[in-house]
């Protein structure tokens, strides 16, 4: 790692504010600087414990990719950590500087430069998702997926910090099925490229916390749009629920965009929507075509099931609106309810699924509530995932689980880490330290995030095949 230095911040401000069109961008009051280097790590106990009182130095607000090429350089130059920043809704404290420094904030490169008539979305980073989704709906396009924070999120912070969401019951998450046609980043380096990743070089890129450039622009791939239904269904037990929500989950004949199980108490967290919970039994959330509603609601009956709740999803803006109690919205309302709830994130094996749910039923109780949510995986098989909420008491007790989990086959991508590797979406095949290694040699750009980053000589990274193509 490197032996990061701590510029004054008056010598920050001064060589910054000359980079940028407008110095108003470069800021350095205390409180805003400190709101901009946080996000939701305090989801986590432990995280909290760790990232409390991690800030910045400093904010800059480029606007372009020249100005975040000038500011690298500087930064480069000078040895001084760069954390990029989309909207600070990641959960693991990914865009928590450790090492003071720069937040690169990239909000303002928010401008939609096309939506391609074959569905391509070309976009800077800042672009909010629920934006995008906006404009994409306007010539009959959605977006393939999305996460329950899509009004906040931004396209940047998706592609570097999230997986997957609403609409990954039928198109995968963001590493599937080329829905990340290509990506723009700014190289760490003395003179920063600008460089195009395409294709299977995405995944250089992609999920690596900013760690490896700064990404500037976007190619996503979006799908036809569908007028959407929303609708709630209420059964006896958690087992009679999650059966009907795989049935749907499964079948092709039911165009569905969201899937999501919770068992009881869970619902009870859902204050703002009350008149769709049914005391003590199990929930689904669904989002289904519209068209198909009727048949949808007659066929949840015909299983068992009470529909408590089924109209319009127009918009994002919709009220109801389900998708905001869904994903790692869930554990939101969870800890609203209950400060000493956190999660864990788990896969499961969709033949085994029942074994298992019942095996950590048995060890740990009501300790873990599941709210599972379906996706398909880059085969096409849709399995089941969940981010269950868990009582935390101690870091032992949150790791007994995670073991206990893991020992059965249920896979978790533990959210109590703060490194791209702990959080389950780094790649086997190294490809996203491989891409640090030459793009951000002296470990610059969210420094400590990388665990398995060590400091490239010279002389490797001279030596690293350089397969990167210059954007512009
Ligand atoms: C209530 C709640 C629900 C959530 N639900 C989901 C969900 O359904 N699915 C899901 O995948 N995630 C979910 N998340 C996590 C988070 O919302 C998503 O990962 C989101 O997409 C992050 O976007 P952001 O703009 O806020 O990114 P940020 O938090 O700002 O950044 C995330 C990471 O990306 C890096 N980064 C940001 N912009 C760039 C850039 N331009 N270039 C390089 N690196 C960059 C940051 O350094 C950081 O490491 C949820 C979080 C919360 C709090």
């Amino acid at each position: 790692m490197t032996t990061l230095t701590q510029p004054t911040e008056v010598c920050l401000n001064e060589g910054l504010s000359t980079l940028v069109a407008d110095a108003a961008r470069v800021i350095q009051n205390p409180q805003v600087v400190e709101r901009l280097s946080r996000d939701f790590y305090w989801y986590s106990p432990v995280l909290k414990k760790q990232l409390d009182g991690k800030s910045a130095d400093i904010v800059v607000q480029p606007v372009s990719a020249e100005e975040v090429q000038n500011v690298l350089a500087y930064c480069y130059a000078n040895e001084i950590p760069v954390t990029a920043r989309g909207s600070g809704t990641g959960n693991y404290g990914q865009a928590v500087p450790l090492h003071g420094g720069v937040v690169l904030d990239l909000s303002l490169m928010d401008k939609i430069d096309a939506i391609t008539e074959d569905g391509v979305a070309v976009c800077g980073p800042g672009v909010r998702l629920a934006a995008l989704e906006a404009e994409a709906r306007k010539s009959g396009w959605e977006l393939r997926c999305y996460p329950s924070t899509v009004v906040k999120a931004s396209v940047g912070g998706f592609l570097a910090g999230g997986s997957g969401g609403i609409g990954s019951v039928t198109h995968g998450g963001l590493r599937d099925f080329d829905t990340v046609r290509a990506i723009e980043v700014v190289t760490m380096e003395a003179e920063p490229r600008l460089l195009k990743y395409e294709g299977a070089k995405v995944h250089d890129i992609l999920h690596a916390w900013g760690t490896n450039g700064i990404i500037t622009r976007i190619w996503f791939a979006l799908t036809p749009a569908v007028e959407w239904a929303q609708c709630a269904i209420a059964f006896e037990t958690f087992d009679e629920a999650f059966t009907f929500a795989e049935t749907v989950a499964n079948a092709s004949e039911w165009t569905k965009r969201l899937v999501t199980v919770f068992e009881w108490p869970i619902p009870s967290f859902f204050t703002p929507v009350k008149q769709v919970v049914r005391t003590g039994k199990a929930l689904i959330f669904f989002m289904i075509a519209a068209a198909q509603l009727d048949a949808f609601k007659a066929a949840a009956e015909e299983a068992g099931g009470e529909v408590s709740f089924a109209g319009p999803h127009a918009s994002l803006k919709t009220t109801p609106l389900l998708s905001d109690y869904t994903w790692n919205h869930t554990t939101l309302w969870a800890i609203r309810a209950d400060g000493s709830y956190t999660y864990l994130q788990c896969g499961f094996d969709p033949v085994r699924v029942r074994e298992q749910f019942a095996e950590l039923k048995r060890r740990f109780g009501d300790d873990i509530l599941w709210h599972v949510e379906f996706m398909k995986n880059g085969q096409g098989v849709v399995v089941p995932g969940s981010i269950p909420v868990v009582r935390f008491s101690t870091e032992e007790r949150l790791n007994e689980m995670i073991d206990a989990c893991r020992e059965i086959g249920v896979s978790v991508a533990n959210p109590h880490v703060n490194n791209v590797e702990g959080g389950g979406r780094y790649r086997d095949d190294n490809v996203q330290l491989l891409a640090k290694r030459r793009l951000d040699a002296k470990g610059l750009l969210n420094p400590g995030k990388m665990a398995t980053f060590a400091r490239a000589t010279v002389t490797e990274v001279a030596a690293a095949p350089m397969k990167e193509v210059a954007a512009r």
